[in-house]
């Protein structure tokens, strides 16, 4: 479907991105926020730290874009150079700035004396505003032109994102007045994605004028994802019909978390307690479950901890109920069994499921297995 609105290139600045040093989790971050707000993402580019290069990309940037988001490159050395690049893209002279160099100072007045260095970090162009970071000691940049809009958020990536939350997304709700799409999201476990678009007999392809469709493969299973410019109640219909076709195996829908649907579940039944014992997992199953957000957690059952079992000793902590998996060894199609069992206040007799993947991927849906396993004990399936 073809989208109007605002249309965005994200820069990520930064030679170790190149040699692959370094994973690009900020563009990934980047472009799902900038969709998430309704602008479209036109061009996501990685750049070494060359200052002319990343001149040249401002400067072809903002030619189709109406933003420009950078990353990266904000640092104190000689090889931080995006200020510099987006200075000679916009024909300004980067100066020093004294407010910024007396936050620069008091920052560092707790380390002692302030590297030289840092003073680049004070540089700004007479239309960029800077941008708080109370986190590191790099200011973003935002820069409203009439040769466009740009923001400069620094590398890492919890700096990054907080600043994209509190400082550039308001600006660019206000500058660009993206309309937010309507998306709904559902949630499968245990079926192939060919399965599921299958069992969804044409409603990918065709689901209704203006709606958008689309089908992935996640650790938790396959999702499918709705969207549309033309208000949330358009999606009402595909998604009722999608939910009825996929019967029990939708788990969940939006920002659903199956761990947290399986530990509310356990709660409703009783279960104050849950511990895990795992082996072959590499311990996902455990990280899955640490991961919980307490706070969502209102009469759920609490996650008492668990074991790695590389020997076949461990004992899991006292809890009222204990999931135990085995991942079994896979085959050379990348197809492996695991094996879920449940004892305690809830038992759940040995049962089989069957995975499909590699590497840490294959470990995590192991753990998504095996809770889906109790999902559907608990349910009766
Ligand atoms: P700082 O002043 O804090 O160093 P910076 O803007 O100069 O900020 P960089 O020096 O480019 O940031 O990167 C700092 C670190 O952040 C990198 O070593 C890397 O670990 C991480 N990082 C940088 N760019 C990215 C990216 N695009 N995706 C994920 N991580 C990144």
């Amino acid at each position: 479907m073809p989208r109007s609105g605002p249309r965005a290139v994200v820069l990520s600045v930064g030679s170790e991105l190149l040699r692959g040093e370094t994973v690009d989790t900020n563009a990934a971050f980047l472009a799902g926020s900038l969709a998430e707000l309704g602008v479209t993402v036109l061009e996501v580019h990685q750049l070494p730290d060359d200052r002319g290069v990343i001149a040249e990309a401002f400067q072809r940037a903002r030619e189709t874009a109406d933003l420009v988001i950078a990353t990266g490159g904000l640092g104190p050395t000689h090889d931080d150079l995006t200020r510099e690049g987006l200075a000679d893209a916009l024909g300004e002279e980067l100066r020093p700035d004294t407010a910024l160099e007396a936050t620069l100072h008091e920052r560092f007045a707790a380390y002692g004396r302030m590297p030289e260095s840092n003073l680049r970090q004070a540089l700004l162009v007479p239309s960029a505003e800077p941008l708080a970071n109370p986190i590191g000691s790099a200011p973003g940049w935002w820069v409203d032109s009439t040769t466009g809009t740009a923001a400069l958020l620094p590398g890492v990536p919890a700096e990054m994102r907080r600043m994209w939350t509190d400082e550039v997304a308001p600006r660019v709700k206000r500058r660009l007045s993206p309309s937010a799409p309507a998306v709904r999201v559902l949630k499968t476990f245990a079926i192939g994605e060919s399965a599921v678009a299958e069992r969804l007999s044409g409603l990918l392809e065709a689901p209704g004028d203006g709606i958008e469709s689309g089908i992935y493969a996640r650790d938790d299973g396959v999702h499918l994802r709705f969207a549309t410019s033309d208000g949330d109640e358009r999606l009402e219909q595909p998604a009722r019909r999608a939910a009825e076709l996929l019967g029990d195996d939708l788990w969940g829908t939006d920002g659903d978390e199956l761990a947290e649907i399986v530990l509310r579940r356990l709660g409703e039944r009783g279960v104050m307690t849950l511990a895990t014992w795992e082996a072959g997992t590499g311990g996902s199953l455990l990280a899955i479950l640490a991961g919980v957000d307490p706070s969502t957690a209102d009469g759920a059952a609490r996650y008492a901890g668990g074991v790695l079992d590389a020997g076949g000793t461990a004992a899991a902590p006292v809890a009222d109920a204990v999931l135990q998996v085995s991942l079994l060894p896979g085959d050379a199609h990348g197809r492996s069994r695991v094996r879920v069992a449940m004892s305690g206040a809830v038992p759940i007799a040995s049962v089989e499921a069957r995975i499909h993947g590699s590497g840490p991927q294959r470990l995590r849906r192991a753990a998504f297995a095996a809770l889906d396993q109790v999902r559907r004990a608990l349910s009766g399936l």
